[in-house]
Order: C-alpha cells, then sequence, then structure tokens
C-alpha cells in the first residue's frame, strides 16, 4: 500500500505506520525518525536540523525534499510504503506530487488521523521513545510502559523523553501543526484522496484503512 499518514503530533501516524508495515511488507518512512538519526549520528543533516526540531518548528522543506527524493527511489519502497510525518507543509506536497508523478507511482489514499487535542496533549506528555535511532520504539509512562523501566524492550537502548516533548515545544509544535500542515487535508482532499478517521484506538485506524483499501 502508498499511504501518506496525516494528523497532528501525536495523533498515533507512527504507532499505525509500524502495524500497518507487518501487513503487506510495506516500509514505513518517518522524516521525524530520519532527522533524529542524523541528529543522532552529528551528520550534516543532523546539524543543520537540530535546532529547529529542538524549538518544535518544522525543518525548511529543501532538506526534506532533499531527503525524500532519494529516499522514495531505494528498493524497498517498491512494495509500498507508509509516509508518516511528511509531507508536512503545502510546498512539500506540491513537490512531492511532481516526484511521484515522474516516478510513476500512484498514491493509495492520505489517511487524516484525527483525534481531540486533549487526548494529544496528555500522549504526548507521557510518550517516551527508545533512544536507538535504529529502533525509535514508541512508549507511553501510562498505557504502554517497558517492561524495565528506561529500558526499551525491543533493543535494550535507554527509553528517554524526546527533546521536543517538554510542555513549551510541544504546544509550539501543535500551532506549526494547525498553521502548516492542517491545510495539507484540503490538498488532498481535492486530489480524491483524502479519508478522515476518528478514532483514538490505533485498531480503529487500522480497521477503517483495510475497510477503505478492501472498497
Ligand atoms: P515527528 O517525529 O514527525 O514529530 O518530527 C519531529 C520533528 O522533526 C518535527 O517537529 C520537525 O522539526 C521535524 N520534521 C519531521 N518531519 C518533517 C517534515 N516533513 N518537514 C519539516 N520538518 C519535519
Amino acid at each position: 500500500m502508498k499511504l501518506i499518514l496525516l494528523g497532528a503530533p501525536g495523533a498515533g501516524k507512527g504507532t499505525v505506520a509500524k502495524l500497518l508495515t507487518e501487513m503487506d511488507g510495506s516500509v514505513q518512512i518517518s522524516t521525524g525518525d530520519i532527522l533524529r538519526g542524523a541528529v543522532q549520528a552529528g551528520t550534516e543533516l543532523g546539524k543543520q536540523a537540530q535546532a529547529y526540531m529542538n524549538a518544535g518548528d518544522l525543518v525548511p522543506d529543501e532538506l526534506i525534499m532533499g531527503i525524500m527524493g532519494k529516499r522514495l527511489q531505494e528498493p524497498d519502497c517498491e512494495k509500498g510504503f507508509l509516509l508518516d510525518g511528511f509531507p508536512r507543509t503545502i510546498p512539500q506536497a506540491e513537490a512531492l506530487k511532481v516526484m511521484l508523478d515522474e516516478l510513476g507511482i500512484k498514491l493509495d489514499m492520505a489517511v487524516n488521523i484525527d483525534v481531540p487535542r486533549d487526548v494529544i496533549l496528555d500522549r504526548l506528555t507521557t510518550r517516551r521513545t527508545c533512544s536507538n535511532s535504529d529502533c525509535q520504539a514508541i512508549y507511553n509512562v501510562k498505557s504502554n510502559p517497558p517492561k524495565v523501566e528506561g529500558v526499551c524492550d525491543k533493543c535494550g537502548s535507554p527509553v528517554i523523553q524526546r527533546e521536543d516533548e517538554t510542555e513549551e515545544a510541544i504546544s509550539h509544535r501543535l500551532e506549526t501543526y494547525n498553521e502548516k500542515t492542517a491545510p495539507l487535508i484540503g490538498f488532498y482532499e481535492n486530489e480524491g484522496l483524502c479519508v478522515t478517521v476518528k478514532a483514538t484506538s490505533s485498531e480503529d485506524v487500522i480497521n477503517a484503512i483495510k475497510a477503505r483499501l478492501a472498497a
């Protein structure tokens, strides 16, 4: 399947993407994971992106399109892909459209995961992430803690609170979402690709996507 996952930070895009990869081998592509990996590795990209990310600002479109232009042409994308956190601005969506047309790739849909703001705020402040950039498993101190506190179940690395998940950075990320990313819902409605799912459980989101793919 070839999907875009839209939704505010904390809507569950990453969790849903990880579950969908188990269905048909489609690969999850999270620009946030790629950028955090680059910051941790200290690459040029990471150095350029870090300050924006820590402040809860978007990284410039040129940097993101540079990453995605290469990533979408890698062989593992042939089975399908789940775009998690990309596109995030109208210029990124327009550039993606051109890129996919050139590659002859057709999207199945853009899923807008619509979760109430109070749920989002609660999730983001209680979310914890594996610090290993090759793992980045997601936990929640209330609903899904690691078996051993502070240690990733999957790879044993420390589980941490992301630097952009302080209350200040979270509220800035949500403002940025409303201003820059929410307009993508209209963009993909115009393309006839947008499906809005109002659900707080990832199983419900997955079932809605499956039903839509089968229709
Ligand atoms: P995420 O893990 O998707 O919440 O992304 C974490 C941070 O990475 C965001 O707050 C942005 O600073 C940056 N980022 C991730 N994806 C993008 C994107 N498509 N465009 C611009 N910045 C991005």
